[in-house]
């Protein structure tokens, strides 16, 4: 007879107890005891389902202690790892092409918190005082590589402790001490990139933290080109530069009517001169665009590049530089308010581990909500988006995990070779 104080031992296979905790993010649960909630016997299809997606015959869930013991012996570093697989394949595949700029890959650099207690969590948080409050924090640098139709994936990350604020003053502001730890982390988060893709040409955008001595030895140290925020407030001595030497040349200018009837001035200056505060010089182009829209709205911007700036150059450089925005918008915001929940601690000792499966979890999301299929079928319906068929993206990610417990999934939907005739195709819009 079976000792019910000891129930038998499952062993599951990694496989599954990766895709446990994708599932956790694709379904946007939440927290991770959601998994044990939602995630239980009601739902007659989730473990057949899970199974054939990770190709498993375990006969039983495991519980969200299950996931936590599996990336604790596991640690954060194959997921990171495969994280940077898929990112390569969708490359490989050219399935992001039309997103390059000049021939480069832009990647995005931003700096992000990550997590905050009111606790000191470990040895490394970042302390910040905040009147009478103190928080301990984590924070990240990433880097994102863009692709079409506002999608942005994760291609490295660096995690943000004290070991970087070692040199900022104690009283320094928490935009300082975040600068710093930037900077600092800067050169890291490229060589980590560069392990993966040695050969990727690379422009890196990047606000104008990056556009000083330390963020352009890093791009050349690791072989990128740079599209970096110029503000005449973090370098003005180079502003007044830049002004100076567009006077002299009246002739670089570019103005243009945009189809919804923006109007958009173009100015440049090619071979800057530029001494850091090591006494370092350097050489790089600059350029100034103004957008004034129809009902008014004025904005410009300004970047420091080494990209060749000339007429026909000038429109897609700006395009690029302003994509850079994209990130705050697409990747961190929706990664924190999108049902994703980044900020949240899934995991007192792995959060790695569940930031990772996060940024995975985030790609295969954007392949889904900004993919043709699910556009396709939102038209068969006569709507003219997914989000309009569901509701909402949050609404998708319920109709999915319904779809998961469920519904029996077609057998089709596994076959390999049937699959690799479907071709998604990203929204260029
Ligand atoms: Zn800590």
């Amino acid at each position: 007879m079976h000792d019910p104080r000891f129930p038998p031992r499952v062993v599951y296979h990694k496989r599954f107890l990766l895709c446990w905790g994708l599932w956790l993010f694709l379904g946007k649960l939440g927290s991770r005891r959601a998994l044990d909630s939602r995630f239980d016997t009601d739902g007659p299809e989730l473990l057949a389902n899970l199974n054939r997606l990770a190709d498993t015959e375990q006969d039983s869930r495991p519980v969200n202690k299950t996931l936590e013991y599996f990336l604790r012996r596991s640690g954060s570093e194959p997921l990171a790892g495969l994280q940077q697989q898929c990112v390569d394949r969708l490359i490989r595949m050219k399935a992001l092409n039309r997103a390059r700029l000049q021939g480069d890959w832009l990647v995005l650099i931003d700096g992000s918190g990550y997590l905050v207690f009111h606790y000191k969590h470990c040895a490394h948080c970042l302390i910040q005082q905040h009147g009478e409050h103190t928080l301990y924090m984590h924070q990240v640098l990433e880097a994102k590589l863009l692709g079409p139709g506002g999608t942005v994936f994760s291609i490295a990350t660096e995690f943000i402790d004290n070991r970087d604020a070692q040199d900022t003053p104690a009283g320094a502001s928490a935009e300082q001490l975040k600068q710093d730890c930037e900077l600092k982390a800067l050169p890291r988060l490229l060589a980590k990139v560069r392990v993966v893709f040695p050969q990727l040409p690379i422009c890196l955008g990047g606000d104008s933290l990056f556009a000083c001595g330390p963020g352009l030895q890093a791009a050349q140290d690791y072989h990128c080109d740079y599209l970096y925020v110029f503000k005449p407030g973090r370098t003005p001595a180079l502003w007044q530069d830049f002004q100076g030497l567009l006077q002299l040349c009246p002739d670089q200018r570019v103005e243009l009517l945009t189809p919804q009837e923006a109007h958009h001035l173009y100015r440049w200056v090619n071979g800057l001169d530029y001494q850091d505060s090591a006494g370092r010089r350097w050489t790089f182009n600059a350029l100034y665009c103004q957008e004034t829209k129809k009902n008014g709205e004025h904005s410009e911007w300004a970047w420091v590049t080494p990209l060749a700036l000339n007429r026909a150059t000038v429109q897609e450089v700006a395009k690029g530089g302003r994509e850079r925005w994209r990130e705050e918008n697409e990747g961190f915001n929706t990664q924190k308010n999108g049902g994703l929940n980044l900020e949240h601690a899934y995991s007192h000792k792995c959060w790695a581990a569940y930031y990772y499966l996060l940024q995975l979890a985030h790609l295969l999301l954007q392949l889904l909500e900004k993919g043709s299929l699910l556009r396709q079928l939102a038209q068969g319906q006569g709507k003219r988006t997914a989000v309009a068929l569901f509701g909402s993206i949050q609404g998708m990610a319920v109709r999915l995990v319904e779809s998961l417990r469920y519904w029996h999934w077609p057998d089709e939907a596994f076959d390999a070779a049937a699959a690799g005739k479907i071709q998604v195709r990203l929204n260029s819009s």
